[in-house]
């Protein structure tokens, strides 16, 4: 970096990606504003948890609100502005998909009309997904794969995506979409499979439940990659001269039913399935005990059943190279749930 401190925004301050990029670009000498909404309670323990609470300017953010995401703009003109805030979890976009498509569609619009209007400078990332390619029509999938997605999560963000990329075109704004296939860390939400399972069988080890953990779909599959890693991604995107559209992905593939049986390897279950669909369950064979179980309640109306990512052009362009691999990070989830169990805070 040159002798001026960058200034960059950050929209989703307090998800999972927004505390570690916070820290990523800290660490690099930012000055970074987190933009969150207000709530009742105290949304901030993943910024406490990263030690980075009191380093961040905190400022009033609502993706559905123009008139604040352009005083915003007025205000700062900030040398990057990364919009992870989002309605993220696609199993909510039915239940709620106008709302969805406001957020994650319409807002971006929002921001990306701030831009052109108040600070034309500003570099712009784009929390783009691979639920973009849901129906997958090519595999592995890349920048150039067809789109084909399968809920109103995955029809929002292409919108926003399309938006990005002709406001690039057409304003010439540096604007970049990255097209990130799922990531993990023990900061996941819970309603995510991959946490679900393992904050689930933290309690299970400790013996604060005896209920079975409940999942729908177990063959789906995904390519799963670490947060930390990914974040790093975002960075190098706004870093280039030309911005542009980058899968930014494991390259690896696995079954839901495998990340349970790893998580459960480090919770010392040896997990054997029996029965079949709705009535298939996962069995301690050490114990007997049922620890898994289908319930059809978490089925999706229609599933994204495979997705594997080729982060060819994101390593050869931005040099970019994931460090954490798929039993690794499953390891990393599972103890640090296991550690928050024990303590009595998960
Ligand atoms: P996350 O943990 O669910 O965080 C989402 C953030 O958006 C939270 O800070 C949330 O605030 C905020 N938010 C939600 N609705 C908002 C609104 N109307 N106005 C302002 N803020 C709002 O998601 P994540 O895993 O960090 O993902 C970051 C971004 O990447 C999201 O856009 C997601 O869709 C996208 N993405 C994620 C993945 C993945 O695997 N994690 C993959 C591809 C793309 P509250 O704390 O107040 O709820
Ligand atoms: P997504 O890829 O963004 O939808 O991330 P999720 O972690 O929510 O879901 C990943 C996959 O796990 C999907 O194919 C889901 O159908 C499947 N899955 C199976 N059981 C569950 C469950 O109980 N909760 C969630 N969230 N997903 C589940």
């Amino acid at each position: 970096m040159g002798n001026k401190q960058k200034t960059a925004l950050i929209s989703g301050i307090t998800g999972q990606d927004g505390g570690y990029l916070a820290k990523f670009l800290l660490e690099k000498g930012y000055r970074v504003v987190g933009l969150y909404r207000r709530a009742s309670t105290d949304t901030f323990g993943k910024l406490k948890e990263h030690g980075i609470f009191d380093k961040i300017e905190l400022r009033d953010f609502d993706l559905v609100e123009f008139s604040n995401i352009c005083r915003l703009f007025k205000k700062y003109q900030p040398d990057e502005f990364y919009n992870l805030a989002a309605q993220s979890f696609v199993g909510v976009s039915w239940e709620e998909p106008i709302y969805t498509t406001q957020a994650d569609g319409i807002g971006v619009l929002f921001i990306l009309e701030a831009i052109r209007e108040f600070s034309p400078k500003t570099r712009f990332y784009q929390a783009s997904t691979s639920e973009m390619f849901g129906k997958v029509q090519g595999v592995p999938q890349k920048e150039d794969t067809p789109f084909y997605p399968r809920s109103p999560y995955g029809v929002a963000k292409l919108m926003a995506h399309w938006m990005v990329v002709n406001y690039r075109e057409s304003f010439g704004l540096h604007a970049s979409s990255g097209i990130l296939f799922n990531h993990e860390s023990p900061m996941r939400g819970k309603e995510f499979v991959t946490r679900k399972i393992t904050s689930h069988f933290a309690q299970t080890l400790i013996g604060a439940t005896d209920k079975p953990l409940e999942l729908g779909n177990l063959n789906a599959k995904r390519d799963w990659g670490f947060a930390g890693d990914y974040v790093e991604a975002m960075w190098l995107m706004l870093q280039q001269e030309v911005s542009d559209t980058y899968v930014v992905a494991s390259g690896t593939t696995h079954m839901i039913r495998e990340f349970v049986e790893e998580a459960g390897k480090v919770c010392g279950f040896d997990i054997e399935w029996q029965g079949k669909d709705e009535k298939e369950t996962g069995v301690d064979k050490k114990t007997g005990k049922i620890v898994v179980k289908v319930n059809p309640e978490f089925y999706r109306p229609a599933e994204v059943e495979l997705l594997l990512g080729s982060p060819a052009k994101a390593e050869k362009v931005l040099g970019w190279k994931r460090k954490v691999d798929y039993k690794s990070l499953c390891k990393m989830m599972m103890e640090k749930d296991i550690e928050r169990a024990k303590q009595g805070i998960l």
